[in-house]
Order: structure tokens, then C-alpha cells, then sequence
């Protein structure tokens, strides 16, 4: 026996009880444990029935991730999963905790499955772009039925040990002493096996319905349509048939690259909070929370707050503006009140906890204050030399600024430690990134309360030092200078936007830009004009739309134009603005196929942050593609720019850059990290700063 799994004797029962901290996952060791342990236990005579259990707390939370990099070893949890199933006694699965993917599939291969209050069942795996391999997807629809089995699996629900009683997944709720009800039960528990009972009948319509609900809400993820497939396949032939089917579709989808991708983005999550020296740092206290400046971004700031059960102090200009800011908070709250995600008295009680104010000397107390007013320096120094003055000594003073300089905001202060970039994502309460900036003198404990806060609101944490526009922004600014290139050298705006859509982004580069509205670019720029290097290309497209009034889905024109529906199309004032631009500089336009301007696109943005990894502004390429598969767009099906263009060879990537550069000028150059990785076979995966 390995020392993951131990057996128990309790009179005739056998307890096999499962230790792989934390998790409990299926680790190779656990999978031989188990193994042994079956045919020890189906070999010993003097044991009558058997017991699984993961200890207090849990239960198997699944397979081991990290292993599905690497080769799979056998034994393969399906043969477990078989050999648990083929025992002639009777097998309770007793659950504390998180019985998920391989964990549930284990379950199943028992003859009933019995949790405490905290069970939490599920198949997962669609999430990682599998799907069950064990048997899941022909057990879970004997015994809850096909119609129910798809959503289940499709959108990897996790179910509370209620929700689950409810459906027939368990078969008890214990209160008191799980593993004593599971030894008593199995002394008189009948074999039943999932695998020998039919699929039940099932009303076709529900699952007609089930089907082209979960395939509505699979947003290209091919392992989706897969488990379809393969749940109704359940019915077609015997047990075995399905089996083997799943075990085909699980091996296929295993090895695809969209896997491979959402597996990089699992451990990339996991990674971000791993910030070099926090060690020892105490989280300060974030009860008392205040936000100044109650516009969009406040609002849903506010609002994201609120959801995590805090309480917030909106402060404004002037009482006008603190109402109205109140007024923008409630009507946040519209919206999930309407879809009945939240009933209207939830919503109240939440927006009962936000006290707008224009007094100042309601901030004396406050733990954290996050600055979320206009985006201008002169505004961002004045509030926060004020503050210092009012703010408690150790107060967390953070600011929503996007691209200003953070060193500068804190040198505002006397206490510059305590200032810390909190940069949320519009709309705020809504997008999951929280980009933390990390200033020249920003404490360790103020890093350290920053990324508990990002948990407790549940936002993705990404850590950023301080630059024109930190991670994303820096990398966005040339993403969309790129795309301008393109469209100056012959590309529409239109097959650009078509190009990254076919490429999974949910909008094209220029739709979003209307969609935010082309000013707040247009002022930047000019605000940038005097400092901007005059060897790095320009392009006036954009100002000229300004200029000429069309700043986006707002004004009904800017890249496209809009009916008063809001509903887009191309626009020939657009395309004759772009012809005299192209005129102006006696550029003759040439075609680009969707594969040039996705590979151009990915291109640049992997070679910006291959600079911000080489300046320290990233720790690491992981972290750059989780901001902007969380607040970009970028899909989550291609890993993030930094993954994608390691599955492109960087030597490619590098070739493509030189092509960016020779396009754009200064600034475009390619970094000497992708250059040198591209020499020596390196990947953005595995780099990491010496
Ligand atoms: P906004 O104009 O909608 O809101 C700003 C609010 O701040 C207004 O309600 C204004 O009355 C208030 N305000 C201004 N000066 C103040 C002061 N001295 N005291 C108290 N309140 C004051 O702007 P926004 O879009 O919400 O942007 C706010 C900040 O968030 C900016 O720094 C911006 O760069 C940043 N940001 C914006 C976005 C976005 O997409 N809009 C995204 C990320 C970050």
C-alpha cells in the first residue's frame, strides 16, 4: 500500500481512506493505492463490505493537473474506476468535501454515495476543456438521467450536498459521524451497481432542450459539443460501448491544444498570488472601506464591494454628485434584479451598505480608500495630499488610475508605502481582472492586503510595476497601434474586427474602440504629442474621425456606423477617410489574409510583454496572459498572448515582430528576451527573471 492510502479495519467493514494533501488529488500514488487496496480487499474474506472516504473535510477534488503535462502512467484512473466496479461487496463512498471530476467518477463505481453537510459533487472537467474519463459521462445519466446530465457535465456544476441529495446523486445527508454511518450502512447496503442500471427514460423534448442549451453556452469550447455527444451515447448501446466511446472523445480532447490551454490558465491563476517577497507580511484590515469619485468606475467598484458583503463610503465632489453616484450604484444593481439573479431585497440590502457623502472627514477612519476620480494628475495630487492629511496613519490608499505614474500619486504623500495601484476594469463589477501595481515604495503588507482583498471580491489578482499603462494598457496601446498599421497599409477595419473574431475575441479591436468611445484615446494623444518619438509611424485615421465628430457608438459613428438601434455597419465616410490617409503618405494598399493579421496582432503583443518581463513590470509570462484573457477578451481558448505565441515558435513570432517593426518604426523593435529565446529554443512559459 502507498502512504496515500491507508486501509481501516471496523469489524467486517474495510475504511480505504485517501491522504494526498491538499486536495486529495489522483495522483499516481493514490491511483496505486486504490488499486492495491481493491484486490486486497476483494481477496480478503474477512471483509464483508468496504468504505471510501478522503478523511474530514474532504474527498478527492479530482485528477492531479500537473500530471496531465506529462505522459500519462498507468495504472489509468478508468482501470481503478473498473476494478472498484467489478468488487463483489458492497462500497459506500463517504464524503466530507470535494468530490469533483475523477473524485465523483470514484463515487459512482460505488453502490451508494453518502456525504456530510460540506459535500460538494461535480464533473469539472469541461472547464479544463475535457471531458469525464472514467465513466463519468455514462454513469452520472444512470442515475440522474440524461436530461439533467448534460448541464451537469457541460457547464461543470458543483452541486451542495442538498442539491445533490435532491437529484439522487447522494443517497444521505449524515449529520454527526460520516464515517461511523458509512461503516454501519455498508453492513447492509445491496451491490448496486451505476453501471448495471438502465438509463432512465427521459422525456426527449427536456433533453432536446438540455442539449441546445449547453451547446448555446459553449462558446467554442470543443469539449462541450463532445460531452454531448457522448451523454446521449449513453442510451445507444451497453454500457461498455459508451465506455469506449468516452474513452476516445477523453483521449482526442486531451491532447488538443485548446486543453492545453485552459490547463495554463488554471495553474497561471494559480501562480499570480505567488508574489516574490511578501513572506511574512500581515495583511492590514480592509473593513472600512471608502471609494472617492462615484463615476463609472467608482460605481462599480462600489458595487464589487458590496457584492463581497462589505460596506463603502462613496465620497464625492458635492452632495449632488454623491446622489448621483448612489443613483449609479442602484441602477448597477438593475440588471441581476431583472435576470432574477438577485432577488429585489438582496439588492436593497446591498445597496443599504454604500453612505454617499461629500464630507471628507468621513475618510478619518477608513482602513482602505481606492481612488477612483477624473484621470488627471492635478486632481489625482490634490485628493491625495488631502487624504494624507485626513487618512488614519496605515490606512491602504489606493488609486484606480490607468496609465498615470504611481510614484508620483504617492510622492503626494508622506507615507508613500501605504499608496498601492488598484486598477479595476470597466464595468468594474463585472470584469474579473484586478490589475495591483506595485509602486517604487508600495509596503509588503500593502501588497499583501491587496491581493486578499482581490480574493475576497473575487477578482484574478495580477501584480504589475509601475509604467505607462502597467501590464495591459502597455500592451493594449500597441495591439491597437498594430491594428491601425494594418488598416493603413490596406486592411479594412472591418476584416481586421473579423480576422480577432475568428480568432476568438468576442469583439474586434475597432468595435471596441467605438464601443468605448474614440475620445479618451484622442486626448491622450495629443496630450503625448510634444514627447512622441518622430521616427515611431503615426497614424491620423483616428483623430480625423475625432475631428470630424465620430467618436464612436455614442455619437452613432466612429470606426463603423450605428442605427439608432446600435446596430453597426460598415461605413463608407470610414473608408474614404482611410483611402485619404493612405493618399497622404502614397501608401499603396495591399490585401491581408485573417492569418497575417492574427499572427501580426498576437506577435506584437507577445513581444510587449516580453519588454515588460525583461523590465520586472511582469514576474512572469503567465501573468500577462491572465490579464488579458480577464480583462482584454483575449480568448481563453488560445491561453493568452504570451502561451500563443510560444505554440507559434518564437522564432516565427521573431520574424513576424521584425516584419512589425519594419512596419511601424521606433518602438516596434523586438525585445532582446524574444530574441534570445528564439535563439536558444526558450519558451515565455518556462522563462523566469535571474
Ligand atoms: P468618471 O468621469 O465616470 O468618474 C469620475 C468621478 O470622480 C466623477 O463622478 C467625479 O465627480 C468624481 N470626482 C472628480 N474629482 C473628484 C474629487 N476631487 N473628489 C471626489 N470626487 C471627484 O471617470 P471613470 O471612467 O469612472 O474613471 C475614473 C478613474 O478610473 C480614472 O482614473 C480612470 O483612468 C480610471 N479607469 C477608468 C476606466 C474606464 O474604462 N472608464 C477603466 C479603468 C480605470
Amino acid at each position: 500500500m502507498t502512504a496515500a492510502v491507508a486501509i481501516r479495519h471496523h469489524g467486517p467493514v474495510a475504511v480505504v481512506e485517501i491522504a494526498n494533501p491538499p486536495v486529495n488529488a489522483l495522483s499516481r500514488a493514490v491511483r496505486v493505492g486504490l488499486m492495491e487496496a481493491v484486490a486486497a480487499l476483494g481477496a480478503d474474506d474477512g471483509v464483508a463490505a468496504v468504505v471510501i472516504s478522503g478523511g474530514a473535510g474532504r474527498f478527492i477534488a479530482g485528477a492531479d493537473i500537473r500530471e496531465m503535462n506529462l505522459a500519462p502512467e498507468e495504472p489509468f484512473l478508468p482501470d481503478v474506476v473498473a476494478a472498484l466496479d467489478a468488487l463483489d461487496k458492497p462500497v459506500i463512498a463517504a464524503i466530507d468535501g470535494a468530490a469533483l471530476g475523477g473524485g465523483l467518477e470514484i463515487a459512482l463505481a460505488c453502490d451508494a454515495r453518502i456525504g456530510s453537510g460540506k459535500a460538494l459533487l461535480g464533473l469539472t472537467e469541461t472547464r479544463l476543456g475535457i471531458i469525464p474519463g472514467a465513466g463519468g459521462t455514462q454513469r452520472l445519466p444512470r442515475v440522474v438521467g440524461v436530461a439533467k446530465a448534460i448541464p451537469l457535465i457541460c457547464e461543470g456544476r458543483i452541486l451542495k450536498a442538498k442539491e445533490a441529495l435532491d437529484l439522487g446523486l447522494l443517497d444521505e445527508i449524515v449529520e454527526g459521524d460520516l464515517i461511523a454511518a458509512a461503516v454501519a450502512r455498508a453492513q447492509t447496503q445491496a451491490k448496486r451497481r451505476v453501471s448495471a442500471l438502465p438509463v432512465p427514460a427521459g422525456d426527449a423534448a427536456e433533453e432536446d432542450a438540455a442539449a441546445t442549451q449547453a451547446l448555446k453556452g459553449a462558446k467554442g469550447v470543443p469539449a462541450i459539443a463532445e460531452a454531448v455527444r457522448v451523454i446521449r451515447a449513453a442510451r445507444d448501446g451497453d454500457f461498455a460501448a459508451g465506455m469506449a466511446r468516452e474513452r476516445v472523445a477523453f483521449l482526442a480532447l486531451r491532447q488538443s491544444a485548446e486543453a492545453a490551454a485552459l490547463r495554463h490558465l488554471f495553474f497561471a491563476e494559480r501562480e499570480a498570488g505567488k508574489v516574490p517577497g511578501l513572506d511574512g507580511a500581515t495583511p492590514r484590515p480592509f473593513g472600512k472601506v471608502a471609494v472617492i469619485g462615484a463615476g463609472t468606475m467608482g460605481a462599480g467598484i462600489a458595487v464589487s464591494l458590496l457584492d463581497a458583503g462589505l460596506s463603502v463610503t462613496l465620497v464625492e465632489r458635492d452632495a449632488e454628485a454623491a446622489e448621483a453616484g448612489l443613483a449609479r450604484v442602484r441602477g448597477l444593481y438593475e440588471r441581476p434584479v431583472k435576470s432574477g439573479r438577485l432577488s429585489e431585497a438582496q439588492a436593497e440590502e446591498r445597496v443599504s451598505r454604500v453612505s454617499p457623502t461629500a464630507d471628507w472627514q468621513r475618510l478619518a477612519d477608513a482602513d482602505l480608500v481606492i481612488e477612483a476620480a477624473f484621470e488627471d494628475m492635478a486632481v489625482k495630487a490634490d485628493i491625495f495630499q488631502r487624504l494624507d492629511a485626513i487618512a488614519r496613519p496605515g490606512a491602504v490608499l489606493a488609486s484606480n488610475t490607468s496609465y498615470l505614474d504611481l510614484d508620483a500619486i504617492a510622492a503626494m504623500t508622506s507615507r508613500p508605502q501605504d499608496v498601492v495601484g488598484l486598477h479595476f476594469f470597466a464595468p468594474a463589477n463585472v470584469m474579473r481582472l484586478l490589475e495591483i501595481v506595485r509602486a517604487e515604495k508600495t509596503a509588503p503588507d500593502v501588497l499583501a492586503t491587496a491581493l486578499v482583498l482581490a480574493k475576497k471580491i473575487g477578482k484574478q489578482p495580477v501584480v504589475a510595476g509601475n509604467c505607462d499603462g502597467f501590464i495591459g494598457n502597455r500592451i493594449y496601446a500597441v495591439y491597437r497601434r498594430h491594428a491601425e498599421y494594418l488598416v493603413e497599409d490596406g486592411a479594412a477595419p472591418e476584416e481586421v474586427d473579423a480576422a480577432l473574431e475568428a480568432y476568438g475575441f468576442a469583439m474586434g479591436i475597432f468595435a471596441v474602440s467605438d464601443m468605448s468611445g474614440l475620445d479618451i484615446a484622442f486626448a491622450m494623444r495629443k496630450r503625448r504629442a510634444a514627447t512622441r518619438d518622430p521616427s515611431e509611424r503615426y497614424v491620423s485615421i483616428a483623430d480625423v474621425l475625432c475631428e470630424t465628430g465620430r467618436l464612436g457608438r455614442k455619437t452613432g459613428a466612429g470606426w463603423y456606423a450605428y442605427d439608432t438601434a446600435g446596430k453597426k455597419s460598415v461605413d463608407p465616410r470610414t473608408g474614404e477617410i482611410i483611402a485619404a490617409a493612405r493618399a497622404e503618405k502614397s501608401i499603396s494598399p495591399r490585401a491581408f489574409a485573417a492569418e497575417d493579421i492574427q499572427r501580426r496582432l498576437v506577435s506584437v503583443m507577445a513581444n510587449e510583454g516580453a519588454k515588460e518581463l525583461e523590465e520586472g513590470i511582469a514576474l512572469r509570462a503567465s501573468d500577462i496572459d491572465l490579464a488579458f484573457v480577464n480583462g482584454y477578451g483575449f480568448p481563453r481558448l488560445k491561453g493568452g498572448p504570451m502561451f500563443a505565441a510560444d505554440q507559434m515558435g518564437l522564432p516565427e513570432v521573431l520574424r513576424e515582430v521584425e516584419a512589425a517593426h519594419a512596419a511601424g518604426g521606433a518602438g516596434s523593435e523586438a525585445s532582446a528576451l524574444l530574441k534570445d529565446l528564439a535563439r536558444t529554443g526558450g519558451s515565455f512559459a518556462q522563462w523566469r527573471k535571474t
